[in-house]
């Protein structure tokens, strides 16, 4: 067994200071249990924990390492820009070139604003299409994420049109009663809902490649018919790309589906490592927001010029020909070895990948298109799985409900030591 007592000391102190020693919850391990290493460094598709273990890194911090750890572009980026200062409250170039990098190379986008989070774009969103519909309802799917937005942390209720139930304590059901949710690929649900409601239905919010739940792949037609009763009834079509968005092409989902949302909210990879999230769409509903409209939003640190130029050397690299076709194409042998394993045994598991993005779940379904379709009781066997990889040296976000990510960092020697270290842990477990 490796030796993790540094990282348990540190939690240890960690627990006293910070609600369950972390500072957002999914880093505690709660799901797959035993306790979280700490980390001290990382770099390319590699990091090091407090007690000097290495592991292949597949979290890559939930998503936004597209680089991998201490690219060095990013790295030099950030620590020119840092000698200039850290921050004024004004309006920097940086701002411009990155906003610049970003709608010039992407169709989808005319006007951006930035923000420091996923959380902050999408409770961002949610206030535009509602300022530029003058209706108050959204609609949400089961088995999305949205960050923790109060009126989104909802999941389905009992009943007919099911407003949402909270899954937190402190949101009020004042809130919760503005969402409706549905179940995920289900055309006929989406029709009859807005059919019903939607003088009230201010927008539909999804995450077009639903990656926080699962890898749970929707069909191209449901996208797009979700795309025709928003144009239909007036409802605003919010594409939540904080995990997709330059992930699947530097168009994200958007690009992947050829689908016009009327909103874009993006995070994670926007900021190359640092915090940044933003939403987008045309001049016209962009022109809706403060000052140029009456929709407020607004940030102390928005803008950050360390973060911007973090962002811009990021996306920069993305731009690069064929970087998305080599990502995917080490995603498909990552998958594709494991894939020949499972069904040489006869396992019932799957794993399956969009682009860079992967997961494997306990399930006789090739692909799983809803929430209700994942079974919690085979949680479990992940959690065996996650620590005999653990001990292994490859690291996954610690949950069998996350997904994992394949880095530009990732080496093909790095992709063929997981193979062998998931398929030993496949025949430990089943
Ligand atoms: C991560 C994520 C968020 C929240 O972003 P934070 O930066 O964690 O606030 C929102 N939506 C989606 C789709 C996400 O993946």
């Amino acid at each position: 067994m490796k030796n993790h007592s540094n990282s348990a000391q540190l939690f240890e102190k960690a627990k006293t200071l910070m609600p369950g020693g972390v500072n957002s919850p999914v880093r505690a391990f709660k799901s797959v249990g035993g306790t979280p290493v700490f980390i001290k460094k990382g770099k390319g598709a590699y990091i090091t924990d407090e007690d000097n273990n290495e592991y292949i890194d597949y979290c890559c911090s939930w998503g936004p390492l597209i680089l991998g750890h201490a690219n060095e572009d990013v790295e030099k980026a950030i620590i020119e820009t840092v000698k200039n200062g850290t921050s004024f409250g004004a309006p920097t170039a940086l701002e411009n070139q990155l906003a610049d990098l970003i709608i010039a190379n992407h169709s989808y986008i005319e006007k951006i604003r930035f923000v420091s989070s996923g959380t902050e774009a999408v409770m961002s969103a949610l206030r535009l299409a509602r300022g530029v519909t003058g209706k108050s309802k959204i609609i949400k799917f089961e088995g999305c994420y949205h960050g923790h937005v109060d009126s989104l942390l909802v999941k389905a209720g009992s009943g007919l049109i099911t407003f949402g139930e909270s899954t937190s304590a402190g949101v009020p059901e004042s809130f919760t009663n503005e969402t409706i949710v549905l179940p995920l690929n289900d055309e006929d649900a989406v029709s009859s809902t807005l059919e019903k409601l939607h003088h009230q239905i201010a927008a539909i919010i999804i995450e077009p490649i639903p990656a926080n739940n699962g890898l749970l792949l929707q069909s191209h037609k449901f996208l797009l018919h979700l795309r025709e009763l928003c144009t239909k009834y007036n409802v605003l079509l919010i594409f939540d790309e904080v995990i997709s968005g330059f992930r699947v092409g530097f168009e994200g989902a958007a690009g992947l589906y050829k689908i016009q949302p009327d909103i874009i909210t993006f995070g994670k990879i926007i900021g190359g490592g640092m915090p940044v999230g933003a939403y987008a769409s045309s001049h016209e509903i962009m022109n809706h927001v403060s000052p140029v409209g009456n929709v407020y939003q607004a940030g102390t640190l928005s803008g950050n010029p360390v973060a911007m130029a973090a962002g811009y050397a990021q996306l920069h690299a993305c731009l690069q020909e064929d970087f998305y076709h080599h990502l995917q194409h080490k995603a498909d042998l990552l998958v594709d070895g494991v894939k020949k394993h499972i069904e040489q045994k006869g396992y019932e598991i799957t794993i399956y990948n969009i682009g860079s993005i992967f997961w494997f779940a306990f399930s006789d379904m090739t692909h799983l298109t809803r929430a209700d379709q994942i079974n919690a009781g085979k949680m479990t066997l992940f959690a065996k799985v996650y620590h005999h990889l653990f001990e292994e040296g490859i690291y996954f976000g610690p949950s069998g409900y996350e997904v994992g990510f394949v880095s530009a960092a990732h080496t093909e020697a790095d992709i063929q030591k997981t193979i062998k270290a998931i398929c030993n842990a496949f025949d430990k477990v089943m």
